[in-house]
């Protein structure tokens, strides 16, 4: 048990899980992976105010389509639970009383109304008002501080209070991020913040700090976005006297534009999705598995916003990237979201694919395919496909027969090109063959034969199949639809 990585990913289930946060249980995964080490879910739902009652679902189920999975959990239970903070109320009072008791906390009673009036009074100075050591026991803030015991007692039995950390006056402190290297913070700057509030809950800094202590965290990845919180935390830490875990902090994810940072909206504005699987609330927004995304790319794809392996290779199994992880090469720049680069990494993930695997993952998003074409459809079209949704539609010459395109038949043939198409069609009739190589021999020998050009004699066979310029291999196409619709195609496309 001594040195033993454990990780764990703590999101606040306050609506859908989105790609900053997965790319954070990503990395948390990778890096406990990487070291054989342990993992954690653990739903941080203490603000009863702003829990939505879906979430924690929508972020078991996105994590799980991603094969992202927990050694503990909710779900899982594990020797640490429960892994829900809300149930674990009872903990944290323990913890914040035992602070009071060291000198490190003490319950402040002033109103919202009060701390409005202070807050506005600084900003006329021109200053911002920190509850700290330089006003606390000034008088015009009400906590156990400049109260009587007597007097804090009273307050407390009526029940609205809250519990402050004592943050430590002027001092200089330092701490490490394995990202960003050595940071130092004034504690001039940082506010006794609450821990505990008068509903009986703590405030994320208790909940987090003490659970990453109970569960015997040694690295804790999290978002850019907590940085400034890491000072009071190594001072909450320090205050209970135990051993900080190591932090990164991860960087940013910004918007394809470069400019800010990613926001669920943005994926609304520019067309994409921003979570793994759809979440509905006032309307349904689309996950990236409903829009046709493999979930081997978009984990291949969120390893690459903040880290970069050594050698240009940027197609990576889950496997690789576990043995190819380190927190060392993450970046400590925003790393731009880029949807079509996701686009090409689907599609690379499609043409890798077992096509056994593949079938399976296409089949039931794609159910208006017969299944017993299934793996041959797949093999024709897969090196077009950047994604795996719609594909009959995409496809749908290859299962019912177009309309003929006149004009682009009419410019497709030739005198010479109509007599190749009659004489391969008796050709293949009298080879009785269905085979896309034979059928290129066979159409090869007619072309020679008539005078006919062989681009443009193929060119007039896709125009007949597909009725435009475009699809999979012509013979491949024929094999595909089989002899008997083929001729039929090419009879109606060359009116014989
Ligand atoms: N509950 C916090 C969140 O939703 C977790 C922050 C942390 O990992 O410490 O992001």
């Amino acid at each position: 048990m001594k040195n033993q990585i454990r990780l764990r990913f703590a999101p606040s289930p306050t609506g859908p899980l989105h790609i900053g946060g997965l790319r954070t249980a990503l990395f948390n995964y990778l890096f406990a992976k990487k070291m054989g080490g342990e993992l954690v879910l653990r739903i941080e739902d203490t603000d009863k105010k702003r829990t939505v009652k879906e979430s924690q679902k929508h972020i078991e189920e996105s994590l799980s389509w991603l094969g992202i999975d927990f050694d503990e959990s909710t779900s899982k239970g594990g020797d640490y639970g429960p892994y829900n903070q809300s149930e674990r109320g009872s903990v944290y009072i323990k913890y914040a009383n035992e602070l009071i008791e060291r000198g490190m906390a003490y319950y402040a009673f002033d109103t919202t109304e009060a701390l409005d009036l202070e807050r506005k009074g600084h900003e006329k100075k021109g200053k911002t008002f920190i509850y700290n050591s330089h006003n606390r026991e000034r008088g015009r803030l009400i906590n156990s501080l400049v109260l009587s015991e007597k007097e804090t007692q009273e307050k407390i039995e009526k029940g609205r209070y809250v519990i402050r950390f004592k943050t430590p006056a002027d001092k200089l402190i330092h701490f490490e991020d394995i990202i960003r290297g050595k940071v130092s913070v004034s504690t001039r700057d940082i506010d006794d913040k609450i821990l505990f509030k008068s509903d009986g809950m703590p405030t994320y800094h208790l909940a987090n700090v003490v659970d990453d202590h109970l569960m015997k965290i040694s690295h804790v990845i999290r978002g850019e976005e907590w940085l400034p919180s890491l000072a009071l935390h190594n001072l909450i830490y320090d205050a209970f006297g135990w051993t900080a875990p190591k932090f990164a902090h991860l960087p940013l994810i910004l918007k394809p534009t470069g400019k800010g940072k990613l926001s669920k909206r943005d994926g609304d504005q520019f067309g994409f999705p921003v979570y793994a699987i759809s979440w509905s609330e006032e309307k349904l927004y689309k996950g990236f598995k409903e829009s046709g995304f493999l979930s081997s790319s978009l984990i291949n794809y969120m390893a690459f916003l903040g880290w970069r392996p050594k050698g240009d290779n940027e197609i990576y199994s889950i496997s690789e990237l576990i043995s190819d992880f380190r927190l060392e090469n993450i970046n400590k720049a925003g790393a731009k979201f880029d949807p079509k680069k996701l686009l090409w990494v689907n599609a690379q993930h499609i043409q890798k694919t077992n096509i056994k695997e593949l079938v399976k993952l296409c089949s039931s998003k794609n159910a208006d395919i017969e299944k017993d074409v299934f793996e041959k459809f797949l093999e024709l079209v897969r090196p077009r496909l950047e994604t795996i949704e719609g594909l009959k539609k995409k496809f749908i010459f290859l299962f019912e027969r177009p309309g003929i395109n006149k004009d682009l038949v009419n410019k497709m043939s030739s005198k010479e090109t109509i007599t190749a198409i009659n004489d391969f069609i008796t050709e293949v009739r009298s080879n009785k063959t269905n085979k896309a190589q034979n059928l290129k021999e066979l159409l090869s020998k007619s072309v020679e034969r008539s005078g006919a050009k062989f681009g443009k004699t193929l060119g007039f066979c896709r125009a007949s199949i597909v009725g435009k310029m475009e699809g999979p291999d012509v013979f491949e196409m024929m094999e595909f639809i089989g002899a008997q619709e083929t001729i039929v195609r090419l009879k109606l496309g060359a009116n014989i």
